[in-house]
This record gives structure tokens, sequence and C-alpha cells, in this order.
């Protein structure tokens, strides 16, 4: 199995970089998407988040741009040199998506949509899996072998919390699955720690952690103004606050590496 995810000739998950995600949860319009991948990118961010389609619980919340959304996502590639990734929530999507974006994103309560999964399998494009909110480990494994079995092996996991008896947080991010996901199936993992906790203050300390416990990356929401944000501002890190954790990201990938030494 690929423990290295190629993105392009130059940039891979799963490598020696660690590899930071960030963007706003939805793409919300043109200036929003423009601000944010101008900033993000000057910052060294080289894969930019934004979801077109939204899964929303209430069917009157904020959908998502649609194609819109991709057409947007696509011309910050054009623009500032990034890679995008974004969501597919539907089948019938994953072949209109093909040239708009450079990861399909699976969500959560998508893991097991099992005609999604083999849909994407049959690209050969990568695949952020997302564990679903009430997936044992071995269930998120499985799903990811829906993927494998059609053909494709370019698959990065991505924990993002589990729903627990606990309500402090938005979800409890079990760390403890990147290692064990690691060593079982040599696929690139990385963490989301904006759902992962559901609250912006938790974002530091959660990104600590799974540098230290040995993510290949995270995946951050970042808003240039949270408070106003079509869906999850409060988990949404602004600007000041997202060049901070980049700080706090690099002060413990370097306590590390002197570790190692
Ligand atoms: C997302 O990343 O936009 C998202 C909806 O997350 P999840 O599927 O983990 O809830
Ligand atoms: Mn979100």
């Amino acid at each position: 199995m690929e423990a290295k995810v190629k993105i392009d000739a130059e940039l891979s998950v799963g490598g020696d970089e660690f590899i930071v995600i960030a963007g706003p949860c939805a793409v919300e319009d043109e200036k929003q998407m423009e601000q944010i991948g101008k900033y993000l990118s000057k910052l060294g961010v080289k894969i930019i988040r934004g979801g077109a389609f939204k899964p929303r619980t209430d069917p009157s919340s904020f959908q998502g741009l649609g194609k819109k959304g991709l057409e947007i996502l696509k011309s910050m590639k054009e623009k500032f040199g990034v890679k995008v990734v974004s969501e597919i929530i539907d089948p019938r999507d994953v072949e209109m998506a093909y040239e708009y974006i450079d990861i399909y994103q699976i969500g959560s309560r998508n893991m097991q949509n099992f005609s999604l999964l083999k849909e994407v399998g049959k690209t050969n494009k990568p695949v952020l899996l997302k564990r679903g909110m009430s997936a044992t480990i071995n269930e998120w494994i499985k799903a990811s072998e829906y993927i494998r079995s059609e053909g494709n092996e370019k698959i990065i996991l991505c924990e993002r919390g589990i729903r627990t008896f606990e309500d402090y947080t938005r979800n409890t991010l079990d760390l403890i699955s990147v290692p064990i996901i690691k060593s079982k199936t040599g696929y690139p993992v990385i963490v989301d720690p904006s759902h992962g906790t559901g609250r912006r203050e938790l974002i530091v300390p959660a990104s600590r952690a799974a540098v230290a416990i040995g993510a290949d990356g995270i995946m951050v929401e970042v808003h240039p103004c949270p408070d106003i944000a079509l869906s999850d501002g409060f988990q949404s890190l602004d600007f000041e606050e997202f060049e901070k954790l980049l700080v706090e990201i690099r002060q413990v990938s370097k306590l590390l590496r002197k570790a190692d030494q």
C-alpha cells in the first residue's frame, strides 16, 4: 500500500513535510476565496480546502454553491498555484468535479456511502476519506478498501473526531487512531482539529498533539471573519490565529526533530 500520496510531482502527503490544509468550511463567494487564497498561499499553504457541496444537518442551512463553488476553487489554482480539496456528496458529481479539484473529500456522513466510495475509487485522483462520526477504526479501514478495490490507492485518511457522551466538544478527537491507522494501513493520516473539537480555542493544542502523535498533516478551517461565516464560524480561525497556529506547529516539529537526533 502507498505510504505516500502524490498530489503532483512536487507535493506529497505522507512524506517528510507536515501538510497544512486550510480554508473555509464553505466556499461562499469569489471575494472571500480570493482573500483567503491570497493570504494562505503567501504563508506557504499548498492545499486549500473549501466546501462547494455542504452536507448540512438542517436542509434550510446554507447548502454550498455547488458547481459554481468548484469553479471558484479552480480559479484559486490558477491564481495562486495552490492545490484544492473539496467534498463530493453525490456519486453523480464525481466525474463532473474531476477537472476542478485535486483531491476528492469524502465526508464523515458519507464514509459508508459505498456507491460514492466506489465512484471515487474508479478515478486516479487522491481521496481524503474522513472518519465517520460513529465509525470504529476497523469500519473506517474497510471503507477505504471500497476505494482501493476499484483501483485507486491514493488514499489519505482524516481523523475528525467521533461522537461520545462528552458534549463539551463537538466531537471527541480520537488521536490515538493516527498511529493505529498508520501501522494497519500504511496510508497517510491527517487530523481535522476544527471538526474534531468544534471549538476555536482548542484548535492549537489539538494541532500540537497531532504533530506529536505522528500525523502527516492537519486540515483546519480558516475564515477572514469567522463571526459572519455561513457555516462553522465557531470552529474557524481568523488569519491572525492561523499564523499563530503555524508558529506553534513549527515549534513542536522542531522539538521532535531535536529529540530524534
Ligand atoms: C468538512 O470538512 O467540511 C466537513 C463537513 O467535515 P465532516 O465531514 O468531518 O463533518
Ligand atoms: Mn465545517
